[in-house]
């Protein structure tokens, strides 16, 4: 038999997701389970794999098949397509395996010609009908127009505002039958000026020309942009749902909503959502209408609302999670046309986990998978400091619709958004109503805020997925967006502006209000044992501070995996010491440099021990690529000369003669401490020494040092370097007089090391892959440019993510696994860790377990996104076997 491509919903069912797409295998559920939904046909997702590698083309096969589903549906609907008397009017949407809501294309009514609008206009003599009729019409013109053909939205707008002004009329609801059968003659006018040919009247040819603009819009750019931030492979392809079209529009029994089966802020169990009367559903997600709360159905349409309801219930148990149901009536009769697992913030993720597993529907390994660990970061993010906001008064406020805090400075466009943010600047974007085109703006922007919109409108249901800040729908602001600034309770505000946006109580703010780090609710606490409980990585954390690593215990880190050194030199007068050191040109001016070093060294040490109070800190030796510390500002330069009591022109000579053409690749990590062992000498005292004194102090925990070398790809390398370690720091114990057990291991992050880790695994008592660099060099990518031109690789589908953000697992990967057997050969006990930024990545986080390190370390924010992704890497392993 010929591959199938095509399956009508009754063939189908919900574990079909990878070849129906979501939709498409849940409406096939739906109608598996006996709910009222407008039976159609999916096309697969490998048809539109098939699309792609024919050439963009339906194939022959795949449009003989359409057909024959086409009739089937006739069939079971009792209507015929473009017959004028009883006409099949379809939807056609696109439906991926992963929901990406609003990022591909859709195109309603399809199947209207004239026959077709006369036959219904003569089988109807209701002039609310015949208005009706018109409006579905011109509704698919505009959209087949924008959708297939790309002839841009705004043409129509034009034309309605154009006829709205001559009549002195605001809302479209005045417009009559006449008006909108003239603006459907309007329309067709603009779409043959544009594209030259007439609109087409045969609906089979309207068929083939959507199905192909839903194939297309797997490829558009929002959609790509959309699938990097969520990691949907491109290969996966959309499936093309046909399904025949129900009127919410029709009259005023009629209408059309979006309803949650829990409040997708709270997680709250409630049904929670929006409808709208006489509307289609585009009009409730445009934000165009504010729509009604799904409560007030129960008045308006009390027996829809019970039906509804059952059904929202139903749906929820037999998928035992939160569902996002549309739903359509006509005429008073319910129709369902979507539901799917709802997205949902991440306190809602969680108390729903939670929620589910105390009612009995889940059990708490179930929950631990449900939450995606990458949407914890909302929950850690910063709230407005109280006593700030105490003082702020609100200028304004709108829909609290997606939760943390955030200030700004205010934009217009997704464009300003992302070049202001990438000069460094935080900025808060300010739209009429955002779309699915502003992704990356929105990406970028601390928070969002739109004029119009519910809250289940795009910028609602974007940045609550991203876990962006929004407050949407605040009416009373009067935009003037070209002009760059707008009107809120009798003030004006420009770009550049701050504001401060409280995504979680609706409240705008005037100025820049303070915010502070997020605190976490019981529920948290619960899930993360759950998680927790059932993880094998260990999780520790970057970090070169004591605040920072005292964030990190607070979020469960289990000690520092990476203390970066020259970190602790960043700031204040500590920069000049290092650059001392840096520009010395004889020891016994190093020696004088370190000299100023150590105590702060050693007082930073013992702070971040004590923090800890026994936990295992890693302290990487002194590894500044020297671009990042040499001055450059000439006061700088004035100043550190002072400072060194020599001329200003000798040490620009100094400086000059430190250039170098690729400082990634330059004096750096344990180079410098085989040109300068003292700067090894003095990092191993400050460590040893630390620790003997806070180990002394008798707190009831001993502090054990992991001294870590970076950047060695030759065993002699670290034997060098270690020799010096061992002998300061054995000769200071000893000294002492007291005890104290260290360790000495290096970071794997040179092509070299891995297929030499055998070697070095003799000298290094752990090995911490420092991933940022290994792929710098074994890509030759540097960390400090590629994304130039990363971008262009995304394009060119060359790439699907950032290798420095997601491991590379074929190449990266491939030299981690095979240092991971040769250092474990050698040494069958070494400890193995990661401290590059995959360390805080889940799906990095996952290959890290399987290829069985001991522990990954990240940034601290991220710890509980590392602990979470951990678990959930070995439930997915234990549930593979
Ligand atoms: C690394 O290279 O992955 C690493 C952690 O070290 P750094 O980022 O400091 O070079
Ligand atoms: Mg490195």
């Amino acid at each position: 038999m010929a591959h199938k491509y095509v399956y009508l919903f009754t063939q189908g069912d919900g574990s079909m997701r990878e070849l129906l797409g979501g939709k498409g295998a849940n409406l096939a559920e739906m109608a598996k389970l006996g709910l009222p939904v407008p039976l159609g046909f999916t096309i697969t997702t490998e048809a539109c794999t098939r699309y792609y590698d024919d050439g963009k083309i339906i194939a022959d096969d795949i449009m003989a098949e359409i057909d024959e589903n086409l009739v089937e549906i006739e069939k079971t609907n009792g209507k015929k397509f473009g017959d004028p008397s009883n006409p099949l009017l379809v939807s056609v949407r696109s439906g991926s395996r992963a929901s990406m809501p609003g990022m591909m294309d859709t195109i309603l009514n399809l199947g209207f010609n004239e026959d077709v609008i006369n036959g219904l206009i003569a089988g109807n003599p209701d002039p609310e009908f015949e208005r009706f009729v018109y409006d579905s019409y011109r509704r698919f013109i505009q959209m087949y127009s924008d959708v297939v053909m790309e002839v841009g939205k705004k043409y129509f707008e034009e034309l309605i505002d154009h006829m709205k002004k001559e009549k002195g009329i605001t809302d479209d609801s005045d417009l009559t039958a006449g008006d909108f059968k003239l603006l459907a003659e309007q329309f067709k006018a603009e779409y043959k000026d544009k594209i030259g040919d007439d609109f087409p009247s045969d609906p089979k040819e309207q068929l083939m020309g959507a199905i192909n603009a839903v194939f297309r819009s797997w490829d558009n750019p929002r959609a790509n942009v959309y699938r990097r931030m969520n990691n949907i492979p491109y290969s996966w392809g959309t499936a093309v749902n046909i399904q025949p079209m129900v009127y919410g529009n029709l009259n005023n029994k009629s209408g059309t909503g979006v309803a949650f089966t829990r409040d997708p802020a709270t997680g709250e169990k409630k049904l929670f959502g929006e409808y709208l009367i006489n509307a289609q559903g585009e009009d409730v997600v445009a934000g165009v209408r504010t729509p009604n709360q799904i409560a007030m159905l129960k008045d308006d349409m009390p027996e829809v609302y019970n039906e509804f309801a059952k059904i929202a219930d139903q749906l929820e148990r037999h998928y035992k999670d939160m569902q996002d149901m549309e739903f359509t009536v006509e005429n008073e009769k319910l129709y369902m046309l979507q539901t799917r697992n709802g997205k949902r913030t991440a306190a809602a993720a969680l108390k729903i986990a939670v929620d589910l597993v105390d009612e009995g529907m889940i059990d708490e390994e179930e929950a631990v998978m449900r939450v995606d660990p990458k949407q914890l970061d909302a929950l850690l993010h910063p709230q407005f400091d109280p006593e700030a906001l105490k003082k702020a008064e609100p200028i304004g406020s709108g829909l609290a619709a997606s939760p943390g805090a955030a200030f700004g400075k205010i934009v217009f466009t997704a464009e300003d958004a992302k070049a202001w943010s990438d000069k460094g600047e935080k900025v808060c974007l300010v739209r009429l109503e955002t779309s699915p085109e502003d992704i990356e703006g929105m990406a970028v922007a601390q928070g969002i805020l739109t004029v119009r919109g519910g809250m289940t409108s795009h910028a609602a249901v974007v940045a609550r997925g991203m876990g962006t800040c929004c407050v949407s729908g605040c009416s009373d602001i009067t935009m003037h967006a070209e002009q760059k600034y707008f009107d809120l309770g009798g003030k004006r505000y420009n770009e550049g502006d701050y504001i401060s946006l409280d995504g979680s109580t609706g409240k705008i703010y005037g100025e820049a209000i303070p915010t502070i780090e997020a605190t976490i609710s019981g529920d948290f606490s619960k899930f993360m044992k759950w998680a927790d409980d059932r993880r094998v990585l260990r999780v520790r954390t970057n970090a070169d501070n004591p605040t920072d690593t005292a964030q990190a215990v607070k979020f469960g880190a289990e000690g520092v995996g990476l203390c970066r050194t020259e970190h602790m030199f960043f700031e204040g007068d500590r920069i000049k010491a290092i650059r001392e050191m840096i520009v010395s040109k004889t020891q016994e001016e190093r020696k004088k440099a370190l000299d100023k070093i150590l105590p702060l060294q050693q007082g930073d040490f013992e702070a971040m021990y004590r923090v800890l109070e026994g936990k295992p800190m890693t302290i990487r030796f002194l590894d500044p690529p020297l671009h990042e510390f040499v001055p450059t500002k000439d006061k700088e330069i004035e100043e550190l000369a002072q400072d060194m009591g020599i001329e200003k022109e000798a040490l620009i000579a100094v400086i000059e003669g430190l250039h170098e053409s690729n400082p990634m690749m330059g004096h750096r990590g344990c180079r410098l401490a085989v040109t300068f062992p003292e700067i090894a000498e003095m990092q191993t005292t400050a460590v040893i020494k630390a620790a003997l004194k806070v180990n002394s102090e008798n707190n009831g925990y001993t502090v054990v040092p992991e001294i870590m070398i970076p950047l060695v790809g030759e065993v002699k390398e670290l034997q060098f370097v270690k020799n010096v370690v061992v002998e300061t720091a054995e000769r200071l114990i000893s000294e002492a007089g007291a005890a104290l057990k260290y360790y000495v291991g290096t970071m794997i992050e040179i092509p070299r090391a891995c297929i030499t880790a055998d070697e070095i695994a003799k000298e290094a008592e752990f090995f911490s892959f420092g991933t940022n660099d290994l792929t710098q060099m074994t890509f030759g990518f540097s960390r400090d440019d590629a994304g130039k031109f990363l971008d262009a690789y995304y394009d060119a589908k060359i790439f699907e993510s950032d290798p420095f953000e997601r491991i590379d697992q074929k190449g990266v990967g491939k030299l981690v696994k095979t240092a991971v057997e040769l250092g474990r050969k050698t040494r069958p006990d070494i400890k193995l860790g990661i401290c590059g930024e995959h360390g805080g990545d889940p799906s990095s986080v996952e290959f890290c377990h399987e290829v069985g390190l001991n522990y990954v370390s990240c940034s601290p924010f991220r710890v509980p996104i590392a602990r979470l992704a951990a678990a959930q890497a070995a439930i997915a392993e234990k549930r593979a076997k």
